[in-house]
């Protein structure tokens, strides 16, 4: 008898990471069923996947009760709003995915036996005290800032991860995803790199905040894919940063995106508030459980997203 195929759920699909994802699991041989209300995915992301009959799409907000037909390997929860702009914008939302949206696919995943992954973030840390940050750094969080609704309902995802894991039995996993760039980005989500390569593409002055020596680390999106399938398959419970460690100040991807994009200017505009000041994982975890490294350095990955943004540019599909 011919093996079946294993099953996967990706709530958040339709977005830039988890997008990424579909086409991963799917090239790897799984059903995949994406699950998305498109409050901050792009249609288009998808669009390619839409006539693959081993793909399916459930337009579904993930915060409501719903429930799946057949059977599920494995539940991966990516959906979120993501981008500072897009939390603050969609406040409420942010805190019901992080936890209604949680719980709900937790339960999914008990009832089906499914492994549950779930995408957790290095805001988890904040503005971090220790650097660069281990998974074993508790945080400097503020409840009450303009960045809690996400930094706490991701924190309040963790909790529950653990909760239905040690009370429900769910065999689970957390990665904490550090920032992330590549094709498929919205161009408007505010995030960074996009804002740039944008600005940059359109003669326009590049908006750096406050002086610009703030740091991130920034990682290509299919090496923390393949980070992601490491985890699932071979990780254990225990929550795993996936990020590239070469750290960079806003003014030096500045400077990297000018060597691709030609001439660019900079206007500084007001720091927001509590903008963490310094941000690197410490992959050595990722590393030496599961053998991962970032291959994919920040000149190399910025060819790929700027060659995909000016293409979608050009084409009115950013
Ligand atoms: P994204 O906004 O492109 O993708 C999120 C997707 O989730 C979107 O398609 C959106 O429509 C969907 N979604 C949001 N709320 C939903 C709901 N209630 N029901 C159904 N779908 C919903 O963002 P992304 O950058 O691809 O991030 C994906 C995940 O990875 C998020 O959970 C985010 O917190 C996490 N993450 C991303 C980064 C990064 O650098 N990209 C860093 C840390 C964590
Ligand atoms: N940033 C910037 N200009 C922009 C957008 C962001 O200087 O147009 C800075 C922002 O203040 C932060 C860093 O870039 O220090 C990364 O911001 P992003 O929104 O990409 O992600 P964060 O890591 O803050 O969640």
């Amino acid at each position: 008898m011919p093996k079946m195929a294993r099953r996967v759920l990706i709530s958040g699909g339709a977005g830039f990471v988890p997008s990424h994802l579909c086409d991963r699991f799917l090239a790897d041989g799984w059903q995949v069923l994406a699950v998305d209300n498109f409050c901050t995915g792009r249609r288009a992301n998808i669009a390619h996947l839409l006539g693959n009959h081993h793909f399916e799409l459930l337009e579904q907000d993930v915060s409501a009760p719903f429930s799946v037909a057949g059977p599920l390997d494995a539940v991966l929860h990516f959906a979120s709003p993501a981008s500072p702009v897009d939390y603050m914008r969609l406040p409420i939302e942010t805190l019901q995915v992080g936890s209604l949206g949680t719980m709900n696919l937790l339960e999914i995943a008990r009832e089906k036996q499914a492994r549950f992954l779930m995408a957790s973030t290095s805001e988890i840390y904040d503005d971090p005290l220790e650097h660069p940050q281990r998974e074993s750094y508790l945080g400097n969080v503020s409840s009450i800032g303009p960045r809690s609704v996400y930094d706490e309902a991701k924190r309040f995802a963790e909790a529950a991860v653990m909760g239905w894991r040690n009370a429900r039995g769910v065999d689970t996993r957390i990665i904490r995803i550090f920032n992330t760039y590549g094709p498929r980005m919205k161009s408007g989500d505010g995030r960074v790199v996009s804002n740039f390569i944008v600005q940059a593409l359109r003669g326009e002055k590049l908006t750096v905040y406050g002086d610009g020596l703030q740091t991130r680390s920034f990682c290509y999106v299919s090496d923390l894919v393949d980070g992601i399938v490491r985890v699932l398959e071979h990780g254990d419970h225990m929550p795993y940063n996936l990020g590239n460690p070469r750290e960079f100040t806003m003014l030096e991807l500045v400077q990297e995106i000018a060597k691709q994009v030609g001439n660019v200017q900079i206007q500084h505009l007001p720091l927001p508030q509590d903008d963490p000041t310094r941000r690197k994982p410490d992959i050595t975890r990722a590393t030496h459980d599961l053998g991962w490294t970032p291959k994919v350095q920040l000149q190399e990955g910025l060819v790929a997203m700027i060659a995909d943004l000016r293409q979608r540019l050009a084409t009115g599909d950013a």
